[in-house]
């Protein structure tokens, strides 16, 4: 097992593209971290330049406290799984996850015990003589992750392994990863454009935009206190409400809106005259004013009943808003509605800088 740290990181590709720009982290040993973001964000050259597939163009990576940039793959001691998980189509599931080893030299009579040791961990022991075209989406990529898992090594790398799936077999592999994590510690970097994926999976989560990190934090963290706007919209779904307006008097208003700040910033003359974000989540109002709330007056242009949530897809004048409402409580399409974002359920972003307004809201 291993613990990891990335110094002012940075990748410029050859054709002059700078890919990261400045990546610091410190990885705990046998910690589970997610890095998500939009597709071209920086995710899997990140990795790569963690697998040593891919050279550091500036910065220092450390592995136990050791220089690793310039070590081989191997000598990080690193498995990877990518998307394409791409089997041997002629080797039986047995004969795939031995793969590795047997390039090794290694003696057939251990293959064979570390291969049935680790198809018992991923349910695969029925599976050993079938051949990888008569195995499902999900099968192969248990098959592809124990590849990497037979040779124990301190850190796991995964990039997008579970794209390839549909949506259910994702719920699944999902919570096997996390448990095979669980029973093997190695050191784990998730690579997912997913922000769910991630949410479930990870102890913390590096959201990135543009080669940047945004934030580090738990999900917890993450859900409940966005430093910036593009953390604030990334993580939850349906995405958080934003609502642009400015501030006169403390007041914050857009279109019919006025809302009172002071419950929610720490200091609202600073805010004086600004363009700022009010946002709160779809998930978060309540259907009656318990005090210590905002009301607003909605008009109902569309409700999505899901089963256990009703999306409702309402607007005040031009401000268009989602909500999630328990169905037996939703209201009719092209109804008013009333409702309330409670104080402490409410965010203010500045519009200019895209960083939330400093703020003392406990938000449980
Ligand atoms: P992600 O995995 O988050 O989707 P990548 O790390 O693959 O993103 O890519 C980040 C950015 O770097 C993208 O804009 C991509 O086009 C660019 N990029 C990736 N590989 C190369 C390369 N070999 N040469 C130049 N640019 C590259
Ligand atoms: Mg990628």
């Amino acid at each position: 097992m291993a613990q990891l740290t990335l110094k002012n990181i940075n990748k410029v590709y050859p054709n002059g593209f700078h890919a990261v720009h400045d990546f610091n982290l410190e990885i705990k040993d046998g910690e589970f971290i997610c890095l998500v973001g939009s597709s071209g964000c920086g995710k899997s050259t990140t990795l790569r330049m963690i697998a040593g597939l891919e050279d550091i163009t500036a910065g220092e990576f450390f592995i136990d406290g050791k220089l690793a940039n310039q070590m081989s793959s191997r000598e990080r001691g690193i498995a990877m799984v990518f998307q394409s998980y791409a089997l041997y189509p002629h080797l039986t599931v047995a004969e795939n996850l031995g793969f590795g080893l047997t390039l090794e030299g290694i003696d057939a009579d251990i293959i064979d015990e570390k291969v049935q040791a680790t198809a018992k961990i991923l349910g695969l022991t029925d599976y050993l003589d079938r051949f990888p075209r008569n195995l499902s989406g999900g099968q192969c990529q248990r098959v592809a992750v124990g590849r990497a898992l037979i040779r124990k090594v301190r850190i796991f790398l995964m990039d997008e392994p579970l794209s390839n799936l549909d949506a259910k077999q994702r719920v699944t592999m999902r919570s096997e990863i996390k448990q095979i994590h669980r029973s093997v510690g190695a050191t784990t970097i998730y690579v997912t454009h997913d922000q769910t994926e991630a949410m479930t999976m990870s102890d913390r989560i590096v959201v990135m935009d543009k080669g940047r990190i945004q934030q580090v934090g738990t999900p917890f963290e993450l859900y409940f206190y966005p430093k910036n706007l593009f953390v604030a919209g990334f993580i939850g779904e349906p995405p958080m409400n934003f609502i642009r307006g400015t501030v006169a008097g403390g007041i914050f208003s857009a279109g019919e809106m006025r809302f009172d700040l002071s419950p929610v910033v720490k200091d609202v003359n600073a805010l004086e005259g600004r363009k700022v974000v009010f946002a709160f989540r779809p998930e978060a109002i309540e259907t009656e004013n318990k005090g210590l709330s905002y009301e607003i007056d909605s008009r109902v242009e569309l409700c999505e009943l899901l089963g256990d949530t009703t999306n409702v897809y309402a607007n005040t004048g031009e401000i268009n808003m989602i909500l999630k409402v328990n169905p037996h409580k939703a209201p009719a399409m092209g109804s008013d509605f009333k409702f309330y974002v409670p104080h402490k359920a409410a965010y203010v972003f500045d519009a200019e800088t895209e960083q939330i307004v400093e703020n003392d809201v406990e938000r449980r």
